[in-house]
């Protein structure tokens, strides 16, 4: 089940292994003032994710730029971290998923799974339901997707898509991929159009 997957260490340790890959493409590229770039991670307080998660776990790879005078961050996509959301990516789909779909989990029972009290879960269904579909990212790619997907139902229609019914690991991977775009500084913002 989805939620004994993502309660299992191992997965978050999968993850780790992805977002290095991430990690490292990001580090060799270069930077627009032409400078090199060189880690520079720090550590993040993810919630959602077991209690026993590994330090190493909770890092968010960036890089830094080695020219004086520049030093911009250029932090990459990851398939760990939903932007600035505190909770981990795949508890804030798992969660708002499970309040969908034929057999809806009740908050509380959510709320003590996975560390996130009525509110914030209320926010990540607004988030999925009003604020995804407006993005430039989701405009884009929702094209890929035949048939199309329910947007009445995000996360839920995503999740039933690219991960199916028994949310193993490859699954789980496919969508935080496929969703990492929106994971860096700038990626979920909505373009207006005039
Ligand atoms: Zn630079």
């Amino acid at each position: 089940m989805h939620h004994d997957l993502l309660r299992d260490v191992s997965f978050w340790l999968f993850l780790l292994s992805v977002d290095r890959e991430l990690a490292e493409a990001t580090r060799k590229s270069v930077c627009p003032c032409g400078g090199r770039l060189h880690y520079a991670n720090y550590l993040r307080k993810p919630g959602g994710g077991p209690r026993e998660l590994p330090k190493q776990c909770r890092l968010r790879y960036s890089s830094c730029c080695d020219r004086d005078g520049c030093r911009k961050r250029v932090t990459p996509p990851s398939v760990r971290f939903l932007g600035r959301k505190v909770y981990l990516g795949a508890v804030v789909i798992l969660v708002a998923a499970m309040r969908q779909g034929p057999t809806p989990r009740r908050v509380r029972e959510l709320s003590k799974l996975f560390d996130a009290d009525r509110r914030t879960i209320t926010r990540w269904q607004v988030f999925w339901r009003e604020h995804f579909p407006e993005t430039s990212f989701w405009k884009i790619a929702r094209a890929r997707f035949v048939p199309a997907i329910d947007v009445a139902v995000l996360p839920r229609s995503l999740l039933d898509a690219l991960v199916g019914t028994d949310g193993d690991r490859e699954g789980w991977k496919l969508l935080l991929e496929f969703l990492s775009p929106i994971t860096i500084t700038g990626g979920l913002d909505i373009k207006v159009c005039r």
